[in-house]
């Protein structure tokens, strides 16, 4: 089984900024070289259009690791998501489409929400997953809880910077 890692942040209670966010200045049309976001207009855009654009002059590119991922990279994540269960298991496939789709589509509001690593343990009936943003893994959770009924539960961190979402069925 592959470690299972998720931190809390270590934040000053008027410390509002994103350390990942913060951490390195952008460039304006940066490009994502793990995940091809681009850093435009002071955010991160998924863009294809401008990404083969920027492509035609691949000389001119400057490559950079956009925060989503590097969160992904160093395990720091911001939403642990547990699914559990026998139900589970038979419609495991269904239920990873639906989260994959609920990443996708999260996509249009932030490219930056995004999934980790996903622990599929047959032995324990049990599915983990980590997400860089406490809002995607309560979307998964409100999207599967939505689609097969089952318990949902939610729990944050006393700093409210790590969410776990627990679903069972
Ligand atoms: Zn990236």
């Amino acid at each position: 089984m592959r470690r299972y890692n998720a931190r809390t942040k270590k934040v000053q209670p008027d410390d509002l900024k994103d350390p990942y966010m913060s951490a390195i200045e952008y460039k304006d049309m940066d490009v994502c070289r793990v995940c091809r976001n681009i850093y435009h207009n002071k955010r991160w855009v998924k863009d294809n259009d401008l990404f083969e654009r920027l492509m035609k002059k691949p000389e001119k590119v400057s490559y950079t690791v956009c925060p989503s991922c590097r969160k992904i990279e160093t395990h720091y994540f911001e939403g642990i998501v547990e699914l559990k269960g026998d139900f589970l298991f038979e419609h495991k496939d269904e239920i990873l489409n639906l989260i994959k789709n609920t990443e996708k589509r999260a996509d249009y509001i932030n490219p930056l929400y995004r999934i980790g690593d996903i622990e599929i343990d047959e032995k324990d009936k049990t599915i983990r997953l980590a997400t860089t943003s406490a809002d995607l893994a309560q979307r998964i959770g409100k999207n599967i809880e939505k689609a097969y009924e089952g318990v949902l539960g939610l729990s944050f961190s006393d700093d409210n910077k790590l969410v776990r979402v627990h679903w069972e069925r």
